[in-house]
């Protein structure tokens, strides 16, 4: 491979050697095989182009300082799709399969890895479509099950530093009772018009509210939402967020750290009463929030006066990625290493 210019690498598609596929056919699922094209050959009636049988997946590998490769908490996104193939009727991914696929398609690409201390990592994409055909709605009854890795930089180009967000009121992403809580295609085709309209006017996503009441924090675009009031981390419990594993960790740290952990309703008057807001994600870890504009009422909500990132902000996400990249003790066991 070419050199690579690791410390400007964005948050992006990139190209390596190989990819894992398996497939469900007659009510099992067969063996790993590993492919070195790009493209998936599909039935034109194949549900996940269809009726959206699609859900995903993204988890990080680092490279530490003391040169070992971790994967961070992968049991839980593979319960995570577990659970999003049971909310859209897909075939179940079973966790030793999930494993099996993802840590091989790590190490069919290991050199990919971005080294220790770039601020890059290897984003790893596991996938699971309806792939058998159905013009009636129903469930497909074949599935195919991917994954793919690639080398990335940070997802905001601000890196952690704080970024702008708006309140949208004339957009949902999920229905109250709706698939929000899953990780699926559906949910993002909801965000895009909303959250490109976002970038046009300047900010770096959206912040949504809950659907039935527009009273509530929901999620901040595709990130989870996270308030710091004194020595309290409080983030929103509605049943249209997707249970976020940087956000269970991040309350984790938190309680470690001696902070209050609430998971409560947020409503939207509350946002002028925090010290410090973020969001929070695979992708970013923490992002922390500058300003918040609500972009029908014109209400403004300021942090970071001093344009950096808040304190409490800034020691969760030092924990984190200290953590991820084995410089911090692992005391939650986290981390698999990746041999
Ligand atoms: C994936 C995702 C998140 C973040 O979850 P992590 O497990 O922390 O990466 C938050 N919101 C939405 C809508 C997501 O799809």
């Amino acid at each position: 491979m070419e050199a690579t210019d690791w410390k400007n690498l964005p948050f992006g598609y990139f190209k390596t050697d190989y990819n894992i596929r398996c497939y469900y056919r007659n009510g099992k699922w067969g063996e790993l095989e590993v492919s070195s094209s790009e493209y998936v050959s599909l039935h034109m009636a194949a549900t996940c182009l269809h009726y959206g049988q699609e859900a995903f997946e993204g988890l990080k590998v680092f490279r530490g300082a003391d040169g070992k490769v971790r994967i961070f908490r992968w049991e839980e996104n593979a319960k995570r799709m577990q659970n999003s193939a049971y909310g859209i009727m897909m075939a179940n991914v079973p966790s030793e399969l999930f494993k099996e696929a993802v840590f091989k398609a790590v190490k069919l690409n290991e050199k990919y890895i971005p080294p220790y201390g770039e601020g890059a990592s290897l984003y790893v994409r596991p996938l699971l479509i309806g792939s058998g055909p159905q013009v009636g709605v129903k469930p497909a009854s074949e599935y195919m099950f991917m994954v793919f890795v690639g080398p990335v930089g940070p997802y905001f180009k601000e890196g952690f530093n704080p970024v702008n967000i708006q309140i949208v009121r004339d957009y949902d992403r999920a229905a109250p009772l709706g698939t929000g809580s899953y990780k699926v295609g559906g949910n993002y085709a909801a965000s895009l018009r909303s959250g490109e309209r976002a970038h046009d006017e300047g900010f770096a996503s959206v912040l949504f509210l809950d659907a039935k009441e527009k009273k509530y924090i929901d999620e901040a675009g595709p990130a989870n939402f996270f308030g710091i009031k004194g020595n309290t981390y409080i983030t929103p419990n509605s049943h249209s967020i997707l249970p976020s594993i940087t956000n269970m960790s991040l309350r984790e740290i938190a309680k470690d750290l001696g902070l209050t952990v609430e998971q409560r309703s947020i409503a939207v008057d509350e946002l002028g009463s925090f010290d410090e807001v973020g969001a929070c994600g695979t992708a970013a870890v923490i992002s922390p929030i500058k300003k918040i504009l609500d972009r029908e009422t014109c209400t403004v909500y300021e942090y970071c006066k001093d344009g950096k990132a808040g304190p409490i902000s800034t020691k969760l996400y030092n924990q984190l990625r200290g953590i991820q990249e084995g410089t911090v003790e692992d005391k939650f066991n986290w981390n698999t290493i990746i041999e």
